[in-house]
């Protein structure tokens, strides 16, 4: 590539790290950004920077929040014997879309995947296993991970670490597209994989 003025090159660089985002995509980020009035550009930053100081994740669930609980965690309505695993924080917004579930969440922050160094220390197994040891009042944990080889696998692990807890210990249905990530499913393919959820 050939030689940029450094807050360009640095700002694709910057870019590129995304997911699904390579150098000639940066670039034409950049280029976008700099027709831009400095006024959004400003404003852009600053979204950057809140992000940074602001967002923090649930004492209770890991999920990402402004407060020290979640929303989810505090509210009294939600029921408290079910605890349903999930990858990522983005899946709760997903599984909430559907309605059908009121219980409470983990997240394990991704899943096995030891090429990427994703190990059972560096997700939150230990954390779940805590909480499951320390509240003999959840009964239920769903295991909501999508059906992907890592996916399988994770859940696979944690059947087998939980399982010996002597807690209802349920998968989603399938009818969940093999292979694909919760994240990209529809509400009510996701609802009723909820609801036909089954015994691992
Ligand atoms: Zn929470």
């Amino acid at each position: 590539m050939r030689r940029f003025p450094e807050p360009i090159s640095n700002l694709v660089a910057t870019f590129a790290r995304l997911p699904g985002v390579g150098p000639k995509t940066a670039l034409r980020y950049v280029y976008y950004l700099l027709k831009q009035p400095k006024a959004d550009l400003d404003v852009m930053a600053r979204a950057l920077v809140q992000l940074g100081e602001r967002i923090r994740v649930c004492s209770v669930c890991f999920t990402y929040t402004e407060q020290e609980v979640c929303d989810i965690c505090q509210d009294p309505k939600r029921n408290r014997a079910q605890i349903c695993v999930v990858e990522e924080s983005r899946d709760i917004s997903t599984i909430e879309s559907t309605n059908v579930y009121t219980g409470l969440y983990h997240v394990l922050g991704g899943n096995l995947n030891p090429i990427e160094g994703m190990i059972p220390d560096t997700i939150r197994i230990r954390e779940l296993k805590e909480k499951l040891e320390l509240d003999p009042t959840i009964t239920e944990i769903i295991l909501a991970l999508s059906p992907t080889s890592h996916g399988e696998a994770t859940m696979l692990y944690l059947s087998k670490h939980i399982q010996p807890l002597g807690r209802s210990l349920t998968r989603l249905a399938r009818g969940l597209p093999v292979g694909a990530t919760l994240e990209f499913a529809d509400e009510v393919t996701l609802g009723d994989a909820m609801k036909g959820r089954k015994r691992v």
